[in-house]
């Protein structure tokens, strides 16, 4: 039986451009997916709030994956009555694999005690702040503080992340690192609810090949949960260090010029 393809993507810096946050570069390929109706999902550490405004941006009307695998949204109906989830919520059946907010949040007060580091997470930051830091607007940045499952943080003197790390992990957390900011967690990584979605599809739809795209370190648990892991370029032209995942192809340029010709490559079965 010919395998459905699944196309999953990290947003940040991958499907959008690091700076602008625009898309428009990745167009063609973005119509070609509709076209061959071939599902994106996207799998970002943003927010629920963010991550709908982005689908209504780019009219997706896929499950998504947000906070770096802290849950997974399915739109009802989507996988059919028998598809089980942990909660359903404003249309959608919801996979939880991540720790409340609230305790991340006290755990990150723990770990700034103890590390001593001017740690400072969304939860302590102004919307402005946040808006200051993500380059975002202050709408952007109020979408962005409602979280459910991450707290993104700064403050990490250089050369002294293995420290926060250890704390972390001490509370039974980790941290995982995005493009701009670090990320307290607690149990949930992008590939969990990858392949949490992936068995869903394969239940409801039969056989799938994955494919993945992400630019950053907190992509690599998604880069592992696919078949076809594709790793954008950074601004610099410079990548990540992935060679150790099989299979790995490297996008020519970055962000969403990357995406583009990576997708095409992939439609027309280069890859
Ligand atoms: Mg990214």
């Amino acid at each position: 039986m010919k395998r459905r393809l699944i196309v999953y993507s990290d947003l940040d810096g991958t499907l959008l451009d690091h700076r602008t946050y625009s898309f428009e570069p990745a167009r063609p390929a973005l119509d070609a997916l509709l076209e061959a109706g071939i599902p994106l999902v996207f799998c970002t550490s943003k927010t629920r709030l963010e991550t709908e405004h982005w689908r209504r941006a780019l009219a997706n009307v896929h499950p998504f994956i947000v906070e770096n695998g802290g849950a997974a949204f399915v739109p009802e109906g989507y996988f059919g009555p028998e598809a089980r989830f942990d909660k359903r919520a404003g249309g959608f059946g919801v996979l939880e694999f991540g720790r409340p907010y609230s305790e991340l949040r006290r755990a990150l007060e723990r770990i700034r005690a103890a590390t001593g580091l001017p740690l400072r997470g969304f939860g302590d930051m102004t919307v402005e702040e946040i808006a200051e830091h993500a380059g975002f607007t202050r709408q952007d940045a109020e979408r962005a503080m409602m979280r459910e499952y991450d707290e993104p943080f700064i403050g990490v003197e250089e050369g002294l992340l293995p420290r926060v790390v250890r704390e972390a992990e001490a509370l039974g957390l980790q941290i995982v690192s995005g493009g701009r900011f670090h990320h307290l967690v607690g149990g949930n990584d992008k590939g969990r609810a990858v392949r949490a979605l992936r068995s869903l599809y394969e239940e409801n739809r039969g056989p799938v090949r994955t494919v993945g795209l992400g630019d950053s370190a907190n992509d690599l648990p998604m880069l592992q949960a696919v078949d076809v892991p594709i790793l954008v370029r950074k601004p610099d032209g410079g990548r990540l260090d992935a060679t150790h995942l099989p299979g790995l192809v490297v996008a020519p340029y970055a962000g969403p010029d990357g995406w583009r010709e990576a997708v095409l490559r992939v439609l027309g079965g280069v890859i």
